[in-house]
Order: C-alpha cells, then structure tokens, then sequence
C-alpha cells in the first residue's frame, strides 16, 4: 500500500489535501482468457479460451429473466402510485427494486468469478462501457440507462471479486463486439438471437459469439499469436 497521488481542493475557502491510496495486487501472466459479455437477454455471457489450443471452450450463459421480471414488477407498481398520486412511496419502492436488482448482480458477479476460477491462470476481460452499445437502437433509448446502470454494477462486482481471488479484470473497445463473426471477422447486423454471417455462413448463438470476440480482442492485445479462422464453426460445450 503505498501514496499515489495528493489532490488539493478548495471547498469554503480552505484547503483540503485528497490523497488516493492504492494497493498493489500483483497477478501472474495469464494462460486463460474469460470473455464476458454483458447483455439484455443474458445478463451475463461467458466462454474461456486457453494460450494453448486457442479454442472456445465451456460456453456459460446467466439469464436476464429474473431482472426483467423484477424491472417490470416494479415499473407496474410505480405508474399504479403515480395513478394514486403517491409521489412519496414511489421513491421508496424505487430503493427496493435498486436493492433487490443489486442482489441478482451480486450473485452472478459470484457465479462469474467462480466459473472463472476453475481455469488456469484466468483473465477476466469485458467490454468497456463508455460508449453506447453498438446493438441498440432507438426504441431501446427508454431502458439503456437502466441497463447501463445495471452493466456498470455487474462489471464493478466481478472486479472487485475477481481481484480479491487474485484474477485480474480488464476492458476492451466494444466496437462491433456483437456484429463481427468471430469466425472470419465480417461485420454484419445480428437480427434476434442468433448470429448469421451472410460471408461464410457461421450460424452461432449471438451473446456467445460476442463474448469470443471480446476474448479475442484481448488475445491479439495480448500478442498470443494471429489466430487462424477455423474451418468449422467453433462447438462451445454450453453448461447451465
Ligand atoms: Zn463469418
């Protein structure tokens, strides 16, 4: 634990010194690469590739179900009081649904470091979410700060539990994340829940095919060599 930086501020005309302390984790290199995407549907996505043999492996996909059904339980109660013009309940029901939502991130965040933790040396990668995601579209405007709320707490979750385990958490650009094939890198639009690559004709569940290239996106950061495309379609066994 050491001093980073001292910040000085000035507030009510006295000066006031912020220091930032950080600690240092030190991680080994890494032999497993965890792409993570974070989605609508599933709120989480992962899939783990090795150094060695480079191919996705151990497909896990974390519904988005339950939150949704907790959003919209809660969206239900809220225009009910609005109706009855009861502002100040409103506000309260809105703590609750914030606390139970957390509940579910918090869960997952578990279940994504534990799945990350049977791997050797894993890394952590998930896209970072400054930027609006490429997939939405305008009709989505209403839900995008809850969702982006939600994705930043996912992600603040997993890191936080990861480093405490020892893996280390980072971020990638998610540009065209979930339009590239990650088969042979075309861009195209994905429609529905599946991926399709009018170029060569990958048909390829679209959060999984995501979170690969999120993985890959940290592999080739990474220099762990040029990937070759394969021939087939990469099988991810996929265990829920
Ligand atoms: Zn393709």
């Amino acid at each position: 634990m050491h001093f980073c930086t001292v910040e000085m501020v000035k507030q009510n005309g006295k000066w006031y010194a912020h220091f930032t302390l950080k600690k240092e984790i030190k991680f080994d290199e890494p032999e497993t690469v965890i792409g993570v995407d974070s989605g609508e549907w599933n709120v989480a996505t992962a899939v783990a590739i090795s150094k060695q043999n480079q191919k996705p492996m151990k497909g896990k996909f974390w519904s988005g179900a339950k939150i949704r059904e907790i959003r919209g339980k809660y969206a239900h109660i809220r225009r009910n009081l609005q109706r009855k013009k009861r502002l100040d309940l409103v506000k309260r029901f809105g703590h609750k649904e914030e606390r139970i939502v957390n509940q579910q991130l918090h869960t997952v965040a578990k279940e994504i470091v534990a799945y990350a933790k049977q791997f050797e040396k894993p890394i952590i990668v998930m896209e970072k979410l400054d930027g609006i995601r490429d997939s939405m579209n305008s009709s989505a405007k209403l839900n995008r700060r809850l969702h982006a709320w939600s994705f930043r707490k996912l992600q603040m979750y997993v890191k936080y539990k990861a480093n405490l385990e020892g893996i280390p958490v980072v971020y990638v650009n998610p540009k065209n994340t979930s339009k590239r094939c990650h088969r042979c890198g075309h861009v195209a639009q994905a429609n529905g829940r599946e991926f399709r690559c009018p170029k060569c004709g990958l048909v390829y569940n679209r959060d999984l095919n995501a979170a690969i290239n999120i993985a890959h996106t940290l592999m080739r950061g990474m220099g762990w060599g040029s990937r070759e495309p394969p021939e087939l379609p990469n099988e991810v066994l996929v265990k829920n």
